[in-house]
């Protein structure tokens, strides 16, 4: 057992309480991280404020980290201690029929417990004062020290910074991700929503040669960094009279050839479905919705050749997919500092939630070195 400082979250709606917690070893293939620096992600919020059904308190949030392996139990092979690992919250065991299959990162062998807050064999790794305190996401990288299923690590090259590439834990590989997988060279691109993710996706598309990149959001403030990622052109939905659909068609002549939709909210699905060209125009849903919203669209659209698809961790799997983006950041074709709006040491992590919440920061960075 070690002692750890960790953020938990003992409930809905309350502050993160720092406290130590034990951490004991880890057993048949688990890992133990010493984690170095992770993002705060919107998807951390959900667990706070109790709407996120995956989360069984209390749990210790984080899911955008980076870290060290300090020790492996048994059965590991493809680790050891040193490696750098960024965790997954999409694990790759690589022998299930979705990780076999080139058409979905979705790797569902561990899901199960990863749900409940646990490890695979059922049991948690953290406690405090003699209880229980429950994994999420399967990563809980606001701890010093967690414990992580081999096949949920992802080795990365040891020169790349720690205290930056935590963000391929979830927003940037989420955005460039869904770039590279969707976007082809010369086409015309809408982003709604130019968040953590949104402002990713411009910069994703203009490493994949896109022609024009239409950002779409409520907050003009967002224009200087869009433009800096890449974006063309920028309609502002603040505006009452703004139509983004109708803007979008006549920037373009007809439509965009792929959409992304990065708000959850059901209505900027359907407009993103709607600003997609006909004949082979995409709309790319990333956003989470309401749980249990169902969305209208009209199938007419579909008949002419538009479809609707969805995108989790960008469509990158995880343990083979995040060495390749992690060399494009190295070669200065991904660019992160311009997104890091906030840096703390793991005693100001409501502070950085706070400001998340108040949309005052793109990301935020808990440093524990
Ligand atoms: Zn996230
Ligand atoms: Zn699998």
């Amino acid at each position: 057992m070690i002692e750890s400082l960790a953020a938990i979250c003992t409930g809905p709606e309350t502050p993160l309480e720092l406290a130590q917690v034990l951490v004991a070893p880890p057993r048949s293939g688990e890992v133990l991280i010493e984690i170095v620096s992770s993002g705060l992600c919107h998807t951390d919020l959900t667990a706070l404020e109790g709407i996120n059904a995956s989360t069984v308190y209390p749990l210790i949030p984080g899911h955008e980290g980076v870290g060290r392996v300090v020790e492996v139990g048994t059965d590991v092979s493809s680790l050891r201690p040193g490696d750098h690992v960024i965790p997954l919250y999409g694990p790759e065991c690589g022998t299930c029929a979705m990780c076999q299959s080139n058409r979905t990162n979705l790797c569902w062998s561990i899901k199960k417990t990863r749900d409940m807050g646990v490890m695979p064999d059922g049991t948690a790794r953290f406690s405090r004062n003699g209880a229980v305190v429950h994994h999420f996401m399967g990563t809980s990288t606001l701890s010093r020290y967690t414990v992580v299923p081999e096949i949920a690590l992802a080795k990365i090259r040891k020169d790349a910074p720690l205290d930056k590439i935590c963000l391929f834990g979830c927003g940037v590989t989420t955005g460039v991700g869904a770039a590279m997988t969707h976007v082809k060279h010369g086409d015309k691109v809408a982003v709604f929503g130019l968040g953590g993710i949104g402002i990713n996706i411009v910069q994703g598309a203009r490493i994949c040669g896109a022609q024009q990149i239409i950002g779409v959001d409520i907050n003009p403030d967002k224009i200087d960094l869009g433009r800096y990622y890449g974006m063309t052109d920028f309609i502002d939905a603040s505006d009452p009279s703004a139509d983004a659909v109708t803007a979008i068609r006549d920037l373009t002549l007809g439509g965009v050839d792929v959409a992304f939709e990065c708000s959850g909210i059901l209505s900027v699905m359907r407009q993103a479905f709607e600003s997609a060209v006909p004949g082979w125009g995409q709309a790319v849903l990333l956003g989470v919705e309401p749980a249990g919203s169902e969305m209208q669209f009209a199938p007419v659209g579909v008949r002419y050749g538009k479809s609707i698809h969805g995108s989790y961790f960008g469509g990158v799997k995880g343990r083979s997919g995040l060495a390749p983006l992690i060399d494009l950041f190295m070669e200065g074709e991904i660019e992160l500092d311009a997104q890091i709006t906030h840096r703390m040491p793991l005693q100001d992590v409501n502070r950085g939630f706070d400001l998340m919440r108040k949309g005052q920061s793109l990301r935020s960075i808990i440093d524990f070195e």
